[in-house]
């Protein structure tokens, strides 16, 4: 069955390799380069199938190479029921060409997974995209070859049940648009292999839509994708168990349909949504309130907080500037949430489990729920506390917690287990790659004591080699489509620069990467955010190291930073 968890995120079996086969995989390169081909782009989301037009459109060679057997990445992987964006719908799509924006109707402020892939779809075919990207392949390895400075890529077939051959092929660039949230986390939990009933993982859910009636549940997590898909077992499972582990922040998402008067609305403006979401913090076109929280009385400071919290989800984080950075000002934030929550729980005892006490508001990214505080008033609705009874092993029948306080050990006999446990998210895509840079180094031992990179971009020792969304960009901080966008015009103007100049290669300076990074943990220690066990640290991730990977000035600054650079001649990068 396709898309059932693989419980590893391997690359794959390894095959006998041929050489030099990119004249088959191109159809439509120039002749004429030392190279197959001039780009390949590894990954068929948001990012790759832009990049796939921005260079096309520049008159670039281009191969894609997608794991999966259709477009979309997170949209394509993430089918679980309730999956939603957190950023509007207007504001998660393409900019580049207006045409799209005129021609697309979101039908809800927050689309739903599904709306979203057939979005994708739609992208690709209106753009002819396909063509350049080959399904069903797995990028392995990816050499630099000092001598002709050249990428060597090699691929497989993503599947183990076919005949998995390997491939090499020849580029000048690389581009790694392999996703930030990608590399599904499955923990090792004693006695998993054990369980007889169904096993599920929200970021790898099968295409067809699975059944619930009478079946008793149980999902592990309460992240986003655990908070959207609870609510919507729910309303089918005979039961549901949520083990949770660590209590998140959830804000309603004030979900509704758009009608045609707001459509057109927001066609009729979306220049200057644009614009004002490409110089905002979050990507998207909201500001905080002009002052500081203890700026304003307790009457104005409510109606800021309500007038946030209406506005719905993670927006809730930028009610006031100083909200992510001021210790008391979050506490403030933090109080007016839990009145908020506490006031949908029928169970005062079940909400104290529920209400996060261990990280600041906003330092984890706020949920963006369509009632998930309310299940927990639902007579077949459980919540487990993992903190004070931890599971000891999964036998045949579910999981096994511990005795503690004055509840005995238990099991929790289940027919579905649903794993919402997350990601090895920003580098686990970019990491299963063998990739060599200059002396053969790997990027892997490159990052083993944390990840690096220039802008986000690019890394040093790795000539060529651009990042998508790579540790060091604003990531998840940022809406990820103008992102995407942002980072693929960037690559595109780059490699059209060098051709234009005459050059082979463009890579960062180390002292400049080291300045770089020191500047994502400066930024970050003025911010509440290193307070919380995120996967923005890859606190997560057992043995991970612990950096915060993304930049966190705001998407605006990070903009201006990488223009004023980049004007400046590249400065921080050197071009032969
Ligand atoms: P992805 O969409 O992850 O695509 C990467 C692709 O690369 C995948 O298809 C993968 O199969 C492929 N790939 C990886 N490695 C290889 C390899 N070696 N060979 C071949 N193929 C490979 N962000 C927001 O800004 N707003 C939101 O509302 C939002 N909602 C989200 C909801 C969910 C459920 C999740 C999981 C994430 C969400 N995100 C959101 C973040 C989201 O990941 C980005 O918005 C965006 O979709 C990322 O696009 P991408 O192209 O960078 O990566
Ligand atoms: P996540 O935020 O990392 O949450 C994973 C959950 O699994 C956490 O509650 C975690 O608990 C728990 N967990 C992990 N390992 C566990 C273990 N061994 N035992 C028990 N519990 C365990 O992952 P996610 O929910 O998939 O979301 C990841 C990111 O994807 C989000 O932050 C967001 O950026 C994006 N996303 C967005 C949306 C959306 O609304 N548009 C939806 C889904 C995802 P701990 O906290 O204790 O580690």
């Amino acid at each position: 069955m396709e898309n059932e968890p693989e419980r590893t995120s391997g690359a794959g079996v390894r095959a006998d390799i041929s050489v030099g086969t990119g004249a088959d995989i191109a159809d439509d390169e120039q002749a004429g380069s030392a190279a197959d081909i001039d780009v390949v782009v590894i990954g068929a989301g948001i990012g790759g199938l832009y990049a796939v037009h921005r260079f096309r459109t520049d008159g670039l060679t281009v191969q894609a190479f997608e794991a999966a057997d259709g477009v979309g990445g997170t949209w394509y992987h993430n089918r679980y029921p309730g999956a939603r964006c957190d950023v509007e719908s207007v504001d998660y799509s393409y900019s580049f060409a207006d045409e799209l924006q005129q021609e697309w109707d979101w039908s809800e402020r927050y689309a739903t997974q599904p709306e979203i892939l057939e979005y994708l779809n739609h992208v690709a075919d209106r753009f002819d995209l396909r063509r350049s990207i080959e399904f069903g392949t797995r990028v392995t390895a990816a050499h630099f070859d000092e001598a002709t400075d050249l990428w060597n890529v090699t691929i497989e077939a993503a599947r183990t049940d076919g005949a998995a051959r390997g491939r090499r092929l020849t580029c000048r660039h690389c581009v790694f648009a392999t996703g930030s949230l990608s590399v599904a986390n499955f923990p090792e939990i004693p006695g998993l292999g054990d369980f007889t009933g169904r096993v599920l993982h929200t970021a790898q859910w099968p295409h067809e839509t699975v059944d619930f009636t009478g079946l008793r549940v149980g999902v592990i997590g309460t992240g986003s994708s655990g908070i959207q898909l609870v609510p919507e077992v729910a309303r089918e499972a005979a039961s549901v168990t949520v083990f949770q582990r660590t209590p998140n922040y959830s804000i309603p998402a004030a979900n509704r349909p758009i009608d045609d008067v707001e459509r057109r609305e927001q066609k009729a403006t979306y220049g200057e949504r644009r614009r004002k979401s490409r110089l905002s913090g979050g990507g998207s076109p909201f500001i905080p309130h002009e002052k500081n929280t203890l700026e304003v009385d307790a009457a104005e400071r409510e109606r800021v907080y309500e007038h946030s919290w209406n506005l719905g989800g993670v927006l809730f984080s930028k009610a006031f500037p100083d909200q992510m950075r001021d210790e008391h000002a979050n506490q403030l934030a933090r109080e007016f949430a839990e009145r908020k929550i506490r006031s949908v729980i029928a169970d005062q005892s079940v909400a104290d489990h529920l209400i996060p006490t261990d990280h600041p508001i906003g330092t984890k990214r706020i949920v963006t729920d369509s009632g998930y505080f309310q299940t927990y008033n639902l007579d077949h609705v459980e919540l487990v506390n993992l903190r004070r009874t931890p599971i000891d092993r999964i036998t045949a029948d579910g999981p096994v917690t511990v005795g503690g306080g004055d509840e005995a050990a238990r099991l929790h006999e289940l027919d579905v287990l649903i794993f919402a446990t997350g990601f090895d998210a920003v580098t686990g895509a970019m990491d299963a790659i063998d990739t060599r840079g200059r002396d053969h180094r790997s990027l892997s031992a490159a990052w083993s004591d944390g990840v690096r990179s220039y802008l986000g971009l690019m890394v040093a020792g790795f000539p060529n080699l651009f990042l998508v969304n790579g540790p060091g960009s604003p990531g998840v901080l940022a809406n990820m489509v103008l992102a995407s966008e942002h980072h693929v015009d960037w690559i595109a103007d780059t490699i059209g620069q060098l051709r234009s100049d005459g050059r082979r290669s463009i890579e960062p300076d180390e002292n400049a990467q080291d300045d770089w990074m020191a500047e994502c943990a400066r930024l970050a220690d003025q911010t509440l955010f290193p307070r919380a066990d995120s996967w923005y640290l890859g606190a997560n991730i057992p043995g991970k190291p612990r950096v915060f990977m993304l930049y966190p000035g705001g998407f605006g600054n990070y903009r201006k930073v990488v223009q004023e650079l980049t004007d400046a001649g590249y400065e921080g990068f050197a071009l032969r």
